[in-house]
């Protein structure tokens, strides 16, 4: 038995609740959660010889590989990071004109190091779509029409899929993934699941449904990648019921759904929902009695994990909090102590300051690089995702060889004004008689307040409330001139659904997850 096993068992014992879980589970309840319709099982989109296949085989290699790795400490950790790079760096080479171009004046693949290559951002990526992949049958106008139409999400085209990341701000990025890549995401998973995950899944398809809220009207992973797997393995496809609500729906709606959905187990969604979710419930308008949360796609805050814990007595099996992105569906495993884990056999994830340059273990960083090393399709090298991290400097008490980190963050939600950075976190957007309200940056000094109220009549009161409000914590961070004005304009929500209260200057960050 692993320590991390051992581990896991006594908290498991100790407490009679797990702490938390990790995507792992998300993804394994997608693959025993049923279509909510025979949406694949039509006659026109069967599946050809060309089509992708997933292969249980393969997915039990990249199972059993990531056990034998996990079991042999740091330095196979290391050695198998290193194998990988310098192979998906060969194949860069040979079958992506884009990465043969860069890397043309670098040192053979077979002694490549990390700190060789240069780091890659998403517009530039982008601009070269058709020299970026290594294969040549997608070019970026092929795979533009396939989004075009919302019915193809998660339908693959020829033997890859396709997904678009939200684009937070600017063009949102097209992410292709091979079946491998689906298959590296079972199998590292299900080799980092410890006993009590599988307990979990257990307990919860015992209670009752699962309701994923989030974005209806895209391509983006959350709902896409469910879609994509009943698609590729209809067997696995039974068990769990699963309603998709859409998040951009007025709140009200909203409410009124989950209300009329009897026994709701499970809700997957972002955490600016379970926000929204948290504040129903304390006014007594939501009455749903779910056992577990979880969320991903954004930053939980402690602040908001303490008040949901408050206002659900059910939630037995609290939040489950994972990170991920459309870029790289596996990135991280969370473990028996909450912490969150590199899968570092495939995934490189380095922590650097403004000028790319590696912070130590404890910083927090400027920005964080990803390589993505099981995707051979679309290569992610030293790819800047724009959030803000930072790893731990003892080893994790789970006995993980796989260094952990905090998410501290995405740079894109921080406000910034003259020389000031602000958190969002900071300024207090609740008002008695709104459902939501929203800041928005329109310059540098300007702001504007948007509202969906709860009650027409207080509309006067919420904006002159708010706007004192928000002026005040201006003023309380040495910012004297500031314009804060109402707006009728409608509430943002991003590409796929997300809805942020406060919302930065336009134009200073890449795009980040779907
Ligand atoms: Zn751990």
């Amino acid at each position: 038995m692993t320590p991390g096993a051992w581990c896991a068992r006594r908290s498991l014992t100790d407490s009679g609740v797990p702490a938390r879980f990790d995507k792992g589970e998300f993804a394994l309840i997608s693959m025993v959660s049923s279509p909510t319709n025979g949406y694949f099982y039509d006659g026109q989109r069967t599946a050809s010889p060309a089509d992708m296949r997933f292969s249980l085989i393969r997915a039990l290699g990249y199972f059993v590989g990531g056990l034998w790795t996990g079991w042999g400490g740091r330095k196979r950790v290391e050695a198998s990071q290193l194998r990988n790079l310098r192979r998906l760096v060969e194949k860069a080479r040979r079958d992506s004109p884009l990465f043969r171009r860069l890397y043309a004046d670098l040192r053979p693949s077979s002694e490549i190091e990390l700190c060789d290559l240069p780091v890659t951002r998403k517009p530039d990526l982008m601009a070269e779509f058709n020299d970026w992949l290594t294969i040549r049958s997608l070019p970026l106008e092929r795979a533009r029409e396939h989004l075009r139409d919302i019915e193809n999400a998660g339908v693959p085209i020829d033997d890859v899929a396709i997904f678009q990341t939200s684009g937070t701000s600017g063009e949102p990025a097209v992410i292709v993934l091979s079946s491998s890549f689906v298959e590296y995401y079972y199998g590292i998973m299900m080799a980092r699941f410890e006993r009590y995950h599988w307990r979990l899944i257990r307990d919860v398809r015992k209670l009752g449904v699962r309701v994923t809220i989030t974005g209806g009207n895209g391509h983006f992973a959350g709902n896409g990648f469910n879609k994509l797997m009943q698609r590729l393995n209809p067997a696995l496809a039974s068990g769990l019921g699963l309603t998709f609500i859409e998040a951009e729906q007025p709140i009200n709606r909203l409410v009124d759904r989950l209300n009329a959905i009897p026994n709701i187990a499970w809700i997957v969604t972002y955490p600016s929902m379970l926000n929204i979710l948290v504040r129903e419930k304390e006014a007594g308008r939501l009455r749903i009695e779910p056992a577990l949360f979880s969320t991903g796609g954004e930053t939980l805050t402690d602040d908001l994990r303490a008040r949901v814990v408050r206002a659900f007595p059910s939630l037995k099996y609290g939040i489950a909090d994972f990170y991920g992105c459309t870029e790289c569906l596996a990135l991280a495993f969370t473990c028996s102590h909450g912490r969150k884990h590199v899968n570092e056999d495939w995934v490189i994830l380095e922590a650097v300051d403004e000028a790319m340059r590696p912070v130590p273990d404890g910083t927090l960083s400027a920005t964080v690089l990803l390589t993505v090393l099981a995707n051979e399709v679309q290569p992610f090298i030293r790819y800047d995702l724009g959030d803000c991290v930072r790893f731990y400097q003892d080893s994790c008490p789970c006995g993980s060889p796989f260094r952990s980190f905090q998410v501290e963050g995405r740079q894109a939600t921080l406000i910034r004004v003259g020389e000031v950075t602000l958190s969002p976190l900071i300024f207090d957007l609740e008002h008695e008689h709104a459902q939501r309200v929203q800041l928005v940056q329109t310059g540098e000094r300007d702001f504007e307040v948007r509202a969906q109220l709860a009650n027409e009549a207080a509309a006067g009161l919420v904006f002159e409330e708010v706007i004192a409000s928000v002026k005040r914590v201006f003023r309380d961070n040495g910012l004297e001139h500031v314009a804060v004005r109402e707006s009728q304009k409608a509430l943002e929500f991003t590409a796929s659904g997300k809805f942020h209260e406060v919302l930065p200057l336009r134009g200073a960050d890449t795009g980040k997850m779907a």
